[in-house]
């Protein structure tokens, strides 16, 4: 191919640089969660940015930074990027590495003289990690009309809802879903991203191309038991909600290690009520999750749990309702995964194929059009840590892959 694609490391080492100093400096690591000031400041350098590298950028209804640059037939689109939010005391590459790495590529695309006959649409994705409000993807489920309404109307713990947040950082929760995109006219969308697991770094590979994005089904958990005093109510007398809740936090580990391959299961908190050392508990709350490819797994994950929750809450009589938010796994596009591959290739560079353990935007994206992810290695495996770390040689050989993966794309004719 004509035109010899080179990103600027130092490019892309400052502009890496000058999202981590957006940070909340009172949290250990990087803290831009989204409905934050950092964050409403990370999207605003994004959007600042767009503009020097020359795309028409704007922040949509829905709090994403979109810009474009303008192909030479125009009318179709290709699209990429990713999110700079971050977990609090995250790290500086998860989410980033996707959205400085487009708008490298639209630099290094302007320096060779390549001009797509796409349109090529960077987006960096409102709130793509779990909010105080327990939503994630927020910006790409406005962007392909699912996002729940119903959502607007949950609290935090200060009693504040959803869309009133929303509003103080600027988003009008009425107009949200107006950002809605015409999917209909896009061709691909690839998202670069870090691993965030070891398998690329134990491999000595350089590229992973993501077969599928993990189905996710989260749950809370409410046992009911009866409050008594501690030194006279007899073991056998006792109704205890909390011990019904440990033992199905044990079920949670029991069900994901005899689940197949790469299956995993977590209780991500648990509280008592009240938490006193000489009451016997009356109530508590257990949230948690099972992950897979296997959607089938999940369905039958989430029926043993429910059989082993109320086998521990019965023979104790306490009493257990459980809510469960399933997500179905997603498996990406065969033929866009299959351009990466040739663009993977034809650099030079070695590949594997692996799943994804994580949630990403493209989950969402990928139920609208043609979708592929790019991962470069996690140093340890680590994220959502401050050690997260990415070598930049690992994040420039990602950037070189995604922008010969949308000339790819670029040259299929629709
Ligand atoms: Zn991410």
């Amino acid at each position: 191919m004509d035109g010899v694609i080179a990103p600027s490391a130092d490019r892309v080492r400052e502009d890496l640089a000058a999202l981590a100093r957006l940070t909340d400096s009172a949290q250990p690591g990087w803290t831009r969660t989204a409905l934050s000031e950092p964050d409403v400041a990370g999207r605003e350098s994004v959007l600042a940015r767009m503009r020097e590298v020359g795309l028409d950028a704007r922040i949509d209804p829905a709090g994403n930074v979109i810009g474009v640059r303008r192909g030479a037939r125009g009318g179709r689109m290709l699209m990429t990027g990713s999110h700079t939010d971050t977990v609090p005391s995250g790290g500086r590459f998860d989410g980033m590495v996707g959205v400085v790495g487009a708008l490298e590529v639209v630099r290094a695309f302007d320096e060779a003289g390549i001009r797509l006959d796409h349109d090529l649409v960077v987006v960096d994705f409102f709130g793509e990690e779990p909010n105080r409000f327990g939503l994630s993807c927020v910006g790409s489920r406005a962007l392909t009309g699912v996002f729940d309404t119903a959502m607007l109307d949950v609290l935090d713990e200060e009693g504040r809802s959803f869309g009133d947040a929303l509003a103080a950082v600027g988003i009008d929760p009425a107009t949200m879903m107006a950002s809605t995109w015409p999917w209909d006219r896009v061709d691909a969308f690839i998202e670069l991203h870090i691993e965030q697991g070891p398998m690329l770094e134990h491999a000595g590979t350089s590229i992973g191309l993501v077969s599928s994005i993990t189905g996710i089904s989260r749950f809370r958990a409410l046992f009911g038991g009866r409050r008594d005093h501690a030194g006279t109510t007899g073991m056998d007398r006792r109704a205890d909600a909390g011990c019904a809740a440990a033992g199905t936090v044990l079920a949670v580990e029991r069900i994901a290690r005899s689940g197949p391959d790469g299956a995993k299961g977590t209780t991500g908190g648990v509280t008592f009520t009240p938490a006193a050392v000489n009451v016997v508990t009356e109530a508590a709350e257990m949230r948690g999750e099972f992950r897979s490819i296997d959607d089938e797994w999940l369905r039958t994950a989430e029926e043993t749990l429910a059989s082993c929750a109320a086998e521990e809450s019965a023979g104790r009589g306490v009493t257990v309702e459980m809510e469960w938010l399933p997500q179905a796994p997603r498996r990406l596009d065969g033929s866009v995964t299959e351009m990466c591959r040739r663009a993977v290739d034809d650099l030079g560079l070695s590949r594997a194929e692996l799943f994804s353990g994580a949630e990403h935007d493209a989950a969402f994206i990928a139920a609208r059009s043609p979708t592929a992810m790019l991962f470069v290695p996690s140093v340890g495996g680590r994220s959502h840590c401050p050690e997260e770390w990415t070598e930049l040689d690992d994040v420039i050989d990602g950037i070189r892959a995604l922008a010969e993966s949308l000339r790819r794309a670029d040259a299929v004719r629709r």
